[in-house]
């Protein structure tokens, strides 16, 4: 069975960065990269937030120019998912695909989250012409124009607030009639005038044409269906860390993501490390995803030093 220093799993800006750093600290990582490969990045177009590309970078060429990168120091770069793990004990034994057999002296776990969706096929059918899980990636696009948020959490929130600093107005669709945001968040929304927040509403389809989306078609809990016009759809509705795997190993937190000690990416057990958004509730970009590979990478390598491998 082969035996590796440092095997990363996932293939998104934390999992590459962790192989650049890994590869470079002559650990000869192996990286996983799962179904999709990039990461979550790439179901975005352009990204105009990563420093150093005052133009703006496709996000595919971003995650190919990591990946070369990443390949270009030694890092053998694979395709597939992890499918089992045994943290138990070390080597940590990890099946891909169900098949391949893999001991890792030490493990990043680098498997990002997915954005949640409403799951409608006029959703799916607009993703990328103004369907979009991230107002911080995409919001730029909608300057001057109308915005609608799904979602009444912190997340939701804060998106809203965001885009009604670009946008001429924006709505919150939000199911029920209170928020599960925080006060502090509530408060910010309620004093934003260019925020319309409608209360008991779901959405059932969101409307468009072949340029993107035009509205978006709500029944309120009173039975009432009515449309908005709007340019953009954005969704805030929550995130699922791909951590499902790692669960009876790992302590997680109350929403599946993996706990971190400190300032560092080491996990509860010692040689695993975690990166990116699957242990990131909060910030979720792909520069700080990146420096977070960053950080287990350098956590990897400080472990294998001390524990004389
Ligand atoms: P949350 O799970 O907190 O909120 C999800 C929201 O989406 C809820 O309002 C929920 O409604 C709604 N929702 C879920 N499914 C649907 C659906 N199918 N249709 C319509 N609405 C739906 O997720 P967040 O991403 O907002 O937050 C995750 C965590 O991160 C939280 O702990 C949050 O506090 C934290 N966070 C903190 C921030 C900060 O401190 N600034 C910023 C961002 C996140 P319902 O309430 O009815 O269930």
């Amino acid at each position: 069975m082969e035996t590796v220093k440092t095997l990363i799993l996932g293939g998104g800006p934390a999992g590459f960065t962790a192989a650049i750093y890994a590869a470079r600290a002559n650990l000869s990582p192996v990286v996983y990269e799962g179904i999709q490969p990039g990461g979550q990045l790439t179901t975005t177009t352009v990204v105009e937030n990563f420093p150093g590309f005052p133009g703006g970078v496709d996000a595919n060429t971003l995650m190919d120019s990591m990946r070369q990168q990443a390949a270009g120091f030694g890092a053998d770069v694979r395709r597939g998912t992890a499918t089992a793990v045994d943290l138990g004990t070390r080597p940590f034994h990890v099946t891909i695909d169900g098949e391949t057999e893999i001991l890792a002296q030490t493990l990043i776990i680098a498997t990002g989250a997915q954005a949640r969706y409403l799951g409608l096929p006029s959703e799916e059918k607009f993703k990328g012409a103004g369907v979009s899980a991230c107002a911080t990636c995409d919001g730029f696009f909608y300057r001057k124009r109308t915005v609608a948020v799904v979602g009444g959490g912190d997340t939701a929130c804060e998106e809203a607030l965001y885009l009604a600093g670009l946008a001429k107005k924006v709505y919150m669709i939000v199911r029920r009639d209170v928020f599960r945001a925080s006060k502090i968040m509530q408060d910010k929304v309620f004093k934003t005038d260019n925020i319309e927040v409608l209360w008991n509403c779901n959405t059932q389809e969101v409307l468009g044409d072949a340029m993107g989306v035009t509205g978006a078609r709500l029944l309120r809990k009173d039975g009432t269906v009515f449309d908005i016009a709007i340019d953009g759809f954005f969704l805030a509705i929550g995130h699922t860390p791909a951590s499902a795997l790692f669960a009876p190993w790992l302590e997680l937190d109350d929403n599946g993501y993996i706990l971190t000690q400190g300032k560092s990416a080491q996990t509860s057990v010692p040689g695993v490390f975690a990166a990116g958004d699957v242990q990131d509730p909060r910030y979720r970009q792909a520069v700080t995803a990146a420096a977070s590979g960053c950080m287990a990478a350098r956590d990897a390598e400080k472990f294998l030093l001390e524990n004389n491998i």
